[in-house]
């Protein structure tokens, strides 16, 4: 195995020996396997690639102290694959099967899980996409479920920082569209808006609700939280929104752990005063802090433009503690490889 410089990994594709995959035919799922094949050989006429009739998931594992191996709350992505999957009507994947495969890849590719300290982590992707002879405007034959990972760097190199966004102009979903799953065309969508902000030095860009925009429903592809003075912990909620799985587990430790209250309700772009700290959160991004949203009616600086709010910090160190093994786990977060 090449050396891997765990402290300088970034968010990038690196291949891994092992994969999972597992196909569905005549109403059935075969047997999974695993395969050092990184290439899928997939028909022409496949739904994924003309109708974007395909979704996927993301979720890590995390190296302990004592070496041991966590996944936080991968049955959580499993039931949420097939809310995807019902969407684009695609088969289920049974939720064992998806934990299964899930620890299968981790085991089979252990060298590369990043050691405790590093801060680094092993992202795992699983894909659901519809495949065979089809031309049409109907769901695909047949299928294909892959699970595939790679070490992936901390989303901040230097330790938890501020950074600025921007308010778009573009929608990902539509109102009663496809943006409550996790599906390829929400971020084809989000592309080009991605890249403009990106091109004018923000992060990310911040999307509203595409019904009124005027309330903020998501950061990039990850959930946006607010704390307000009085001790709230506010996400937005929406049916266009994804709901992340961080999220809910910072609603869940805001309240049990840090007392505060937790709510789910609107974020109007003309309120953001109410806001100490901001932030955004996802597998991904982990808890990524918001110092500035230009929302085209101004810069609106929540705690600091380059410092982090104490409560964001209390936050990421629960979170990140729980997930690394440091923390004591609410029951049922963490499933040992
Ligand atoms: C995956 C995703 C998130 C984050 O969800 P987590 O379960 O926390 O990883 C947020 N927004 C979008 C659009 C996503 O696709």
């Amino acid at each position: 195995m090449e050396k891997i410089d765990w402290k300088n990994l970034g968010f990038n594709y690196i291949k891994t020996p092992y994969r999972y995959l597992a196909e569905y035919k005549d109403g059935e799922w075969s047997k999974g396997t695993l395969t050092e094949d990184n290439v899928l050989h997939i028909h022409e006429g496949s739904t994924a690639l003309h109708y974007g009739q395909q979704c996927f998931e993301g979720l890590k594992a995390y190296r302990c102290e004592d070496d041991s191996i966590n996944l936080f709350r991968p049955y959580e992505n499993a039931k949420r694959l097939n809310r995807s999957a019902e969407r684009l009507r695609m088969p289920l994947v049974p939720e064992e099967m998806f934990v299964e495969a899930v620890k299968e890849v981790v085991k089979a590719n252990e060298g590369f899980v990043p050691p405790h300290d590093s801060g680094a982590t092993l992202y795992i992707r699983p894909l659901l996409i519809g495949v065979g002879p089809n031309i049409g405007v109907s769901p695909a034959p047949e299928y294909v479920f892959t699970v595939f990972c790679m070490p992936v760097g901390p989303y901040f190199k230097g330790g938890l920082t501020a950074t600025n966004f921007i308010v778009s102009e573009f929608d990902r979903a539509a109102p009663m569209g496809t943006g409550a799953v996790k599906v390829g065309g929400n971020y084809a969508a989000s592309l080009q808006p991605g890249k403009e902000a990106q091109e004018r030095n923000y992060s990310d860009c911040v999307y509203l609700d595409p019904a009124t925009h005027t309330k903020i429903e998501e950061v990039g592809s990850a959930n946006f939280f607010g704390i307000t003075a009085d001790n709230q912990f506010v996400t937005p909620v929406s049916p266009s929104i994804l709901p992340s799985i961080t999220k809910y587990s910072l609603l869940y430790l805001a309240e049990k752990r840090l007392g505060m209250t937790a709510v789910e309700g609107d974020v109007y772009l003309d309120q953001l005063d109410q806001f100490t700290e901001a932030g955004a959160c996802g597998t991904a991004a982990v808890i990524s802090p918001i110092g500035g949203l230009e929302t085209g009616n101004g810069f609106h600086v929540f705690y600091s433009e380059t410092e982090v709010g104490p409560v964001t910090t209390r936050l990421y160190n629960e979170l990140v503690g729980i997930q690394f093994g440091d923390v004591e786990a609410p029951e049922g977060w963490i499933e040992k490889i």
